[in-house]
């Protein structure tokens, strides 16, 4: 089987510079997961609670394509983890607090979360809170929810 699945968690003590960090493990991060994982790039996915977002609240889905019967919530959003995870993606149970210019690399930028830093090229920010881009450690945060630049350097 031609899958090449990477579980390359950091050792402690060791930076890992991932190509691409996702906040938030809902169905936008997820399915960015699934596109990025899926073209090899490095990609975890910081997730402050359940995996699935706030699709999870309701008890069945009756509009997303391909189930003509609906489908349950949970089942749906388990199915987007798996996929995820099969290309590689790491779901990581951490929550984000800052985005900020990597000292180390003045091309790179490191997402602060509660736990652990996580050095990277890239940031999707999809985590449908601004909690992220109030902070005065951002330079710039793309928050998705609103689709405009947040927050400029202090
Ligand atoms: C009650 C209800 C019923 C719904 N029913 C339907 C339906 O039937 N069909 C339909 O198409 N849509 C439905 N929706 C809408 C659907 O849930 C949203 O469109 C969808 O969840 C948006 O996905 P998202 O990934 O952008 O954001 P979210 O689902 O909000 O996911 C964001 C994720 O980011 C995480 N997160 C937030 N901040 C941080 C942080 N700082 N660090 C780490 N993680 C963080 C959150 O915990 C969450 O898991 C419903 C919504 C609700 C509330």
């Amino acid at each position: 089987m031609g899958l090449d699945i990477r579980i390359n968690l950091p050792k402690p003590g060791e930076t890992e510079t991932y190509d691409v960090v996702i906040v938030g493990a809902g169905p936008a991060g997820l399915a960015a997961a699934i596109y990025t994982g899926r073209a090899r790039l490095r990609t975890i996915v910081l997730e402050k609670g359940i995996p699935g977002g706030q699709i999870l609240i309701t008890d069945w889905i009756e509009n997303y394509p391909g189930f003509p019967n609906g489908i349950a919530p949970f089942e749906l959003m388990e199915s987007f983890r798996k996929q995820a995870v099969r290309f590689g993606a790491e779901i990581v149970a951490d929550e984000a607090k800052a985005v900020g210019r990597d000292p180390a690399n003045p091309d790179g930028w490191v997402v602060r979360g509660a736990k652990a830093e996580y050095p990277t090229r890239t940031v999707l920010i999809a985590s449908h809170d601004p909690v992220v881009s109030e902070s005065p450690l951002v330079d710039w945060v793309w928050n998705l929810r609103d689709g405009k630049i947040e927050g400029e350097a202090g």
